[in-house]
């Protein structure tokens, strides 16, 4: 009998290109029909045909206490009642911007936008405004969202469906986009001196999350940050992914490097469309209305959003242990994987840091994109298929970072890792 999740698929098709209002949810890349959810709570995630998976994506990174954190909904329904969109200021716009700056202290002031994507397209604006520049260095694999001038080449879904530079980016957008490889600071020196007093701004994910996990290598941060002080380019931390995710004050706290302006988004709206984007209050003040450059949104600060992030930070700030079960949950299930792929003579690739990891099915070590690449997809996409069919829900996608939870017992973890020794036999 054809699942309700396939016959759902079947009228999806009909009314919404491919199906999906994200492109990796079709799950072109691992084979087979998507899964349609109906409900979650804690670490699982139910489909319509009533299965139940534990869940290794959160949503693609927001829940990271799990769905259905208690505190978040009951904030979001005592504000519901008084109204769903203002498009006025209100106290919870206030208190939330007080919260980012002084969690991430290099964000002196910040402005709520409604995605990730929104954040980063504005970031940029104001770079180059603030510096009356107009090219920006962008690093092969990254991924900063579906504006014309990031989708070259790009990561997550965009290479996951083979689409790294996106048709519908004029040659005129793309010429002011640089590239340069992952981790390669002499890359960006040459770019920077061929480009002198030209650019505005370098961004990068400080750990990369959207070509599967990949760290930054000892001292590339730091050289970034040398450059950037040298040159007058301002240095964004795209941490989208990686705020609120690494440590409460998001990657720039754990590797101890400050970025002049931040983006942020996911964990913030706790599963509300939103995102952020701040930084030195010399650069933010450059934003309308005080400053020249424009940006606008009517739904900008929604109170639903500030409420459900609000929430959410006020309890990170308020239980520092989160971060210390994220890293012990991770390191379990990670060093799980690895003694099970050392034991079966596995040469595959681990890449990890606090709650993000990545299995990749290559012997290289993942330093950059065209390491990343080098990973058999086929056969992820068996491990996907195969970790699906017990229960466990991985992103379907090899280009895109596994995220944990806190809602993972022991028991869970143990699940995770039997799933996943059987899977790797199963494919190998
Ligand atoms: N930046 C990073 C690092 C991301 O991972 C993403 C999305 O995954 C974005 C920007 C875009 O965010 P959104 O999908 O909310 O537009």
């Amino acid at each position: 009998m054809i699942s309700k999740s396939s016959q759902l698929f079947n009228e999806a098709q009909k009314y919404i290109p491919g199906g999906v209002n994200s492109p990796v949810r079709a799950f072109k890349a691992v084979g087979g029909n998507p899964i349609f959810m109906e409900k979650a709570k804690g670490a699982y995630m139910y489909d319509v045909d009533g299965k139940k998976y534990i869940d290794l994506i959160n949503s693609w990174g927001p829940m990271l206490l799990g769905h259905a954190f208690k505190p978040v909904e009951k904030r979001v329904q005592e504000v519901l009642t008084n109204s769903f969109s203002f498009g006025t200021p209100t106290s919870l716009e206030v208190e939330m911007a007080k919260i980012i700056t002084e969690l991430v202290p290099s964000v002196e002031k910040v402005r709520m936008v409604n995605s990730g994507t929104e954040a980063t397209m504005s970031a940029i604006r104001l770079a180059r405004g603030y510096t009356g520049r107009d090219k920006f260095i962008k690093f092969e694999g990254c991924y900063h969202g579906h504006g014309d001038s990031f989708l070259i080449a790009a990561g997550s879904g965009a290479i996951t469906m083979g689409q790294p530079d996106s048709p519908g980016v004029t040659k005129g957008t793309a010429k002011d986009t640089l590239l340069a490889p992952f981790n390669n600071l002499e890359a960006v020196r040459t770019l920077v001196a061929a480009n002198k007093n030209e650019i505005a701004a370098i961004i990068l994910e400080p750990v990369v999350g959207n070509m599967g996990c990949v760290l930054p290598a000892e001292g590339f941060l730091e050289g970034l940050r040398k450059i950037c002080d040298e040159e007058k380019i301002v240095l964004i931390f795209d941490e989208v992914m990686t705020g609120f995710r690494l440590a409460l004050g998001g990657a720039q706290e754990r590797y101890g490097v400050t970025p002049d302006m931040t983006t942020l988004g996911k964990i913030i709206g706790a599963g509300m469309p939103v995102g952020a984007y701040g930084g030195k209050q010399e650069i933010m003040d450059y934003v309308s209305p005080i400053g020249p450059v424009y940006q606008a949104g009517t739904l900008s600060g929604n109170p639903m959003a500030m409420a459900a992030g609000l929430t959410m930070l006020q309890h990170l700030k308020d239980t520092p242990a989160v971060y210390e079960q994220l890293e012990e949950t991770s390191n379990l299930i990670v060093s799980g994987i690895q003694k099970d792929l050392n034991e079966m003579g596995l040469p595959y690739t681990m890449n990890h840091v606090g709650s993000m990891y990545s299995l990749f099915f290559t012997s290289e070590k993942v330093i950059d994109f065209d390491t990343a690449k080098t990973t058999n997809t086929e056969l992820f996409g068996k491990y996907f298929r195969a970790m699906l069919d017990k229960g466990i829900y991985l992103s379907p996608s090899q280009y895109e970072t596994v995220f944990i939870s806190t809602a993972l017992s022991t028991a869970d973890i143990n699940t995770i890792l039997k799933a996943s020794r059987k899977s790797l036999e199963e494919i190998s």
